[in-house]
């Protein structure tokens, strides 16, 4: 059984995108990224602060935007606005979830999809559909894509098992699991899905995106399968300074050992996910280069 080592895989990731940011400065462009965030779930300030960290390690110039918890819809929307027409800003995040009184899909509609490096806006969904490499991929998705491939995992023609449908991991995910390059056959579970465990049983590869903590348990699991946990879960741990400890949707050790490779909560998704966060934010300083140099 081989732990898919999501810190090292992305720590080589991180390092081809110090030297792209160099590059980029060479021609006289910082990346810039922009991360709002509104209200006070700790685990979003956590991952905020962890992007932000990335950015200062890379040399890429970061802002970021706290808002108190009563903010209005038409506030945020105005910092937004504010962003998209911010040339030092080359990507924007709104990190989720925001308050309930805010309508996170309008604001994503208002990000410019040029600017849009988490990949949510309807036109680089489309683009993600079309296969066209012009758009933003969604980071988490993207990032298992890649601890997939940089582990030497075969994907095409294997069946993969996708639990979840959400627009943030679940649907990206299987869209990128049947494109070309991955060419896997694709089952999308989620919590309507009859014989859940059964259907998982006939997957090669299985990526549960849940966030149910330890829901996938050993007999949802084919002997010698890949396992890419995505869920992060937060479990009261009372022996820990912070309170809690951090579980997947993986019950990781009756699972592990059936496994022909898994990857462990934390350290396997969550760093990949900032990684490709720093790569989409990268591209967008790129063609909106391009983009001023071909004009
Ligand atoms: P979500 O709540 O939007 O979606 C959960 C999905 O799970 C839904 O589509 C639902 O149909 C499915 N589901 C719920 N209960 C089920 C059940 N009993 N059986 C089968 N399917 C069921 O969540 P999300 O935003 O997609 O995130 C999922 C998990 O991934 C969470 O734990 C989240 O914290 C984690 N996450 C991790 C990263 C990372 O960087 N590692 C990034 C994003 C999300």
């Amino acid at each position: 059984m081989t732990i898919l080592n999501g810190k090292e895989i992305a720590a080589d990731a991180l390092a081809g995108c110090r030297e792209q940011v160099q590059g980029l400065e060479a021609r006289g462009v910082t990346p810039g990224l922009a991360v709002v965030i509104v209200g006070k779930d700790p685990a979003s300030h956590v991952y905020v602060g962890s992007k932000v960290k990335t950015c200062a390690d890379l040399g890429i110039y970061s802002r970021r935007i706290e808002l108190p918890e009563e903010t209005s819809q038409k506030e945020v929307l105005e910092v937004v606005a504010g962003l998209n027409a911010d040339p030092s800003i080359h990507g924007i995040l709104v990190q989720s979830p925001p308050p309930p009184h805010i309508n996170e899909e309008e604001i994503i509609r208002l990000i410019d999809p040029d600017k849009d490096v988490d990949g949510f806006h309807p036109v680089n969904v489309g683009k993600l559909v079309m296969e066209d490499d012009s758009g933003f991929v969604p980071c988490t998705p993207q990032g298992c894509i890649q601890l997939l491939e940089r582990a030497g995992i075969e994907t095409s023609g294997a069946n993969a098992v996708v639990i979840g449908r959400s627009m943030i991991v679940g649907k990206p995910m299987a869209l990128l699991l049947m494109g070309r390059g991955i060419n896997a056959t694709v089952t999308v579970a989620h919590s309507r899905t009859k014989e859940l465990a059964k259907v998982c049983r006939e997957a090669d590869i299985l990526i549960p995106a849940i966030g149910k903590p330890e829901f996938v348990t050993a007999d949802f699991v084919k002997e010698g399968a890949v396992v890419i946990d995505v869920g992060i879960n937060r479990l009261e741990d009372s022996s820990r300074k912070s309170g809690y400890r951090l579980v997947g949707d993986v019950a990781y050790e009756e699972v592990a050992p059936k496994c022909r490779a898994i990857t462990p909560v934390p350290g396997g998704v969550g760093p990949m996910t900032i990684a490709m966060l720093m790569s989409n934010t990268i591209k967008a300083a790129r063609s909106s280069m391009d983009q001023a140099e071909g004009g």
